[in-house]
């Protein structure tokens, strides 16, 4: 499974040259059990050379470098042996030692390999430390439980290859991942959460139910094609976006997939970001000499497009707020490695729109974006979900953000304010802001309890002014207005990935490729179906008939697999009758016979109002 290293925040230290924020108690168990894989390893292979082992969001791991090929046989041997140095209660033991001891301390554990280089990556002047378990010896700038026996709830999970360093040119490592949690309870539910979650792999399920596929071959790595189910799902969210943002007051626009260079550099995103854009078309328009062709770029953000919709037309201040949305597709040029199912792809749908206003109105608008954000959640479920605010530091103002002390203090209280106020869950991290303003990222957990992270809501107080956008305020004066973007919906890719694993592919009916299907009992029948399915179309709703001839438990058993909301049998008695006899997928039973007008209202209800699967 993915797993990141947990990014350098504050300075906390060193372990193998790696910089670490301050460990959490749960992160400092997961590194101990790191120290603990890398004593058994040492063990059983001695002659390993060991690199690094940090924890990770979901654990730990240690990368070695072993000529043995390990297998999962070996994993069991190795999880056997960190239980024994745990139950050898081995206390974890700080030395600080001078550049010169600590060369020689790793030549006296022969792991010169890699250990001497990750000791080079200690600047001059940060302390140097080790830490002893037993007879492990370890380059670490720590923190560790006390003692080994605090790791008891942990497991090996996995073999994988990996870089030194991350880098292709280094040697290929083997990396043992594994997780810790403080009690047996907690691993368990862990464990029966990844079961459960493997299950539910939006690519598993999205090939089953027929709703994206990628070609590799003849479209490209990382460029979904949406088949018509998965398509229905698109437009059934785009439904909710217009007309959640059409409520709020937002207007529509639409803009081309390419721009010119003079856009990009403008935005800044050219040269920082050229790496992660597509490279670029040289186009020289017909009669032109080559030397007048002009550069386009594929779009990596919707942004820079919207600054010239906002520009095309003077403004002033009554114009404002002027919330511009759009779905845009955007193209970004992720490394092939990174790609991976719907979570990251190289073209991606964005429930996109921008918000300009004055400084005035942005603690409304700025609420108001966040209600839409709780306003989602409600209807797809999300129980738990915590915003991640990302603020600046003072100290470097002009270096990594933009020099506007004032700005940056009076926006970061109005965001603080709005947050507690309105009693959203936040955390509010210092030194992570982005270049141009103050960010919220918007992590959520679906109902198996997987962490999904889906949008991000920024200020901007930077851009507008690169593109010289301005308002006429009431004193005549011209002025930058401040600008949120905001995308409570994420992308198409990632949103719909979520939900597929969210639901475990049981959309709710509004959102279900496949609303009703209709199962005519025998052939004679279907003539009758289709005349019941087109009147469900003319409500809008997707309703198929099954014109298989196998018999009706064939018929449920297909629906089902195919996580069809509801099927309705009809039977030439209830033909006769003018009812119909209804299967819900939720319950699982035939729910009862209804009079066939009365169920298609109960349908429509159940659509128009967005239900969560109850019926
Ligand atoms: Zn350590
Ligand atoms: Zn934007």
């Amino acid at each position: 499974m993915p797993q990141k290293i947990l990014p350098p925040g504050g300075r906390n230290g060193y372990f193998g040259g790696l910089l670490m924020k301050k460990m959490t108690p749960l992160e400092e168990l997961r590194h101990s059990s790191a120290h603990v894989l890398g004593a058994a390893v040492r063990r059983l292979f001695p002659q390993a050379q060991l690199d690094i082992g940090p924890p990770t969001d979901t654990g730990f791991y240690y990368d070695f470098d072993v000529d043995h090929k390990f297998t999962p046989e070996d994993l069991e041997k190795i999880e056997k042996e960190m239980r024994r140095i745990a139950g050898e209660n081995q206390k974890f033991e700080r030395i600080e030692v001078s550049r010169e001891e600590a060369k020689k301390l790793i030549e006296g554990t022969g792991q010169t390999k890699y250990k001497l280089g990750r000791l080079a990556d200690i600047p001059e002047g940060e302390a140097i430390s080790f830490y002893k378990n037993g007879e492990f010896l370890d380059l670490c700038a720590g923190t560790h439980v006390p003692a080994t026996s605090k790791i008891n709830a942990f497991k090996l999970l996995s073999i994988a290859g990996a870089y030194h360093r991350g880098d292709e040119k280094n040697a290929q490592l083997q990396r043992i991942y594994g997780t810790a949690f403080p009690n047996q309870k907690e691993l368990d539910e862990w464990l029966k959460m990844i079961e459960e979650a493997k299950k539910r792999d939006h690519r598993k399920i999205g090939h089953e139910m027929g709703l994206f596929a990628m070609d590799a071959e003849f479209v490209g790595p990382g460029l979904p094609l949406w088949l018509p189910k998965g398509t229905a799902i698109i437009e059934a969210l785009e439904d909710l976006a217009k007309e959640t943002e059409f409520q709020a007051g937002y207007v529509r626009v639409k803009t081309p997939h390419i721009a010119k260079e003079i856009m990009y550099k403008t935005s800044g995103h050219l040269p920082y970001y050229a790496e992660s854009m597509f490279p670029p078309m040289e186009l020289a328009e017909k009669g032109e000499a080559e030397a007048e062709s002009e550069k386009y770029y594929l779009k990596a953000m919707n942004c820079p497009h919207h600054h010239r919709v906002y520009a095309a037309s003077p403004k002033s201040y009554r114009d404002l707020p002027l919330r511009l949305a759009e779905y845009g597709c955007c193209y970004r040029y992720e490394q092939s490695g990174e790609l991976m199912g719907l979570m990251r792809v190289r073209s991606l749908n964005m429930n996109d729109a921008h918000i300009y206003c004055t400084p005035e109105q942005f603690a409304t608008e700025f609420n108001a974006v966040n209600e839409m954000y709780l306003k989602y959640f409600k209807i797809f479920g999300i129980d738990k979900y915590v915003m991640r605010f990302s603020t600046h530091d003072p100290a470097k103002l002009g270096q990594k953000f933009v020099n506007e002390p004032e700005l940056w203090k009076q926006t970061e209280d109005m965001v603080r304010d709005v947050l507690v106020k309105s009693g959203i869950n936040f955390v509010e991290v210092a030194n992570e802001a982005a270049f141009y303003g103050p960010k919220i990222d918007v992590q959520v957990w679906s109902v198996i309890g997987k962490e999904f992270t889906l949008a991000t809501n920024q200020v901007d107080f930077a851009v507008p002014k690169r593109f010289g956008l301005t308002y006429t305020d009431s004193d005549n004066g011209a002025k930058t207005p401040l600008c949120i973007h905001r995308a409570p919906l994420g992308t198409h890719e990632r949103f719909i990935g979520f939900l597929i694993e969210h639901f475990g592919g049981n959309f709710p009916t509004w959102l279900a490729p496949e609303q009703a299907r209709l199962l005519p009992i025998n052939d004679e029948l279907i003539p009758f179906a289709q005349e019941l399915a087109a009147q469900l179309r003319a409500d809008g709703v997707r309703a198929t008939v099954d014109t298989h001839s196998d018999k009706l438990g064939a018929k449920i058993r297909r629906g089902e697999t195919d996580k069809v909301p509801h099927m309705l049998v009809l039977g030439a008695k209830e033909k006769e009758a003018g009812v119909v006899a209804a299967r819900s997928r939720v319950n699982k039973t035939m729910e009862g016979t209804f009079p066939f007008a009365q169920w298609r209202e109960m349908l429509k209800t159940e659509i128009t109002t967005r239900a969560l699967p109850v019926r």
